[in-house]
């Protein structure tokens, strides 16, 4: 039903509906790397709540999916950290004309049009990497963006991640972990042959991986990882996000070079054109791309809300069984 002709109970118990059935669907992805629904069935179910919320902001119930990142915190056994500052999602879009809007926002709060750098959406798990003096400490799950769990023991297996940094600091850095997609192939080739039942996705398998408690296994699973992101960019004496990646490279920390710089919105329909074709060529997941306003400065002057940065939005490519389907619809056409 158009929300416009929904009446107040209809929107209350059409919301109650879905705030249900997502947090459900949150609890079989997040806590037990089992998704019960392909992720573009959640997203949607998402975008009609949020659209809801948004129309009746009386029922916003701060147990809500919108206004909690994802990811209770687990039963695992794992030890629990609590975030220095929090770890947030990302709002998402599926359109350019979306993109428009945002960077419309974007401009309006700001003032003046910003420069954007932008990044391909890893299809992994967020994780935090706590150095001190240069040596790896601790590693942490997101969680539920307050408090994540402590996954360092299996972190340090990971031979992309380094043990030291090329420079003594003390610093907590964020990114990305995932799993390749020919890692994910022999994994679930692997546990066919063992009857077990595969991983849905690589990003399912990479969370699954670094929850589990037996280092022996991780070591067998040949995760990787993009660092992007500190809370503390004076630590590098950089100014944009740009150079932030540049610092994390000469730190020895993994980096993804796929980054660009654009100076106007528009000009991201060549980025997204060119990786939602050659997403299938990379070795490993993406989803999407990231856009991020460049200048650190201007990034803290938009904040956040309790969920997102208002700072950065995800631009989420199409499903790809969906993609597959208009594919195989096109020629048999
Ligand atoms: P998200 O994965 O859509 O986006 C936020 C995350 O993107 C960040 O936390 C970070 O980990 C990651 N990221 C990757 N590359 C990045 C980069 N370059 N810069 C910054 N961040 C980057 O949001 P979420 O809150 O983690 O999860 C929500 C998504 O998870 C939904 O959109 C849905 O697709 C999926 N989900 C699916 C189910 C299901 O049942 N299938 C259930 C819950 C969630």
């Amino acid at each position: 039903t158009p929300i416009e002709q929904l009446t107040t109970p209809m929107a209350q118990q059409e919301i109650a509906n879905h705030q249900e059935t997502l947090l459900q669907y949150g609890v079989a992805y997040y806590e037990q790397d089992a998704p019960l629904v392909e992720d573009y069935v959640y997203d949607a179910l998402y975008a009609r709540l949020v659209e809801l919320e948004a129309a009746f902001p009386q029922f916003i119930n701060p147990d809500s999916p919108t206004q909690n990142v994802g990811g209770a915190i687990t039963k695992s056994g794992l030890e629990k950290v609590v975030h220095p500052a929090p770890m947030l999602s990302l709002g998402d879009v599926f359109s350019l004309e979306e993109l428009e809007e945002w960077d419309a926002r974007t401009t309006k709060t700001l003032g003046f049009q910003s420069a954007y750098n932008l990044e391909l959406k890893i299809d992994g798990l967020a994780v935090a990497l706590t150095y001190v003096d240069g040596k790896l400490i601790q590693a942490s799950t997101r969680g539920n963006g307050m408090i994540g769990e402590d996954v360092t023991a299996n972190v340090k297996m990971i031979k992309v991640i380094p043990q030291i940094l090329n420079e003594p600091l003390t610093i907590e850095v964020r990114g990305e972990i995932y799993m390749s997609k020919s890692s994910f192939a022999t994994l679930n080739n692997q546990r066919e042959t063992e009857g077990l039942a595969p991983f849905a996705n690589p990003r399912n398998a990479a969370a699954g991986s670094l929850r589990q408690l037996n280092t022996s296994i991780m070591k067998q699973r040949q995760l990787s990882a993009f660092v992007y992101y500190t809370a503390e960019p004076d630590i590098l004496g950089v100014t944009t996000q740009s150079q932030a990646l540049e610092r994390f490279h000469e730190l020895g920390l993994p980096t993804d070079h796929h980054n660009h710089v654009i100076l106007k919105m528009p000009d991201i329909a060549d980025y997204i054109s060119k990786y939602s074709a050659d997403r299938d060529k990379l070795s490993y997941g993406i989803d999407g791309v990231v856009v991020k306003v460049n200048e650190l400065d201007d990034q803290t002057d938009l904040g956040n809300t309790v969920k997102i940065p208002r700072w950065a939005i995800a631009y989420k490519f199409p499903p790809e069984e969906a993609l597959t389907i208009l594919r195989d619809i096109e020629w048999t056409v």
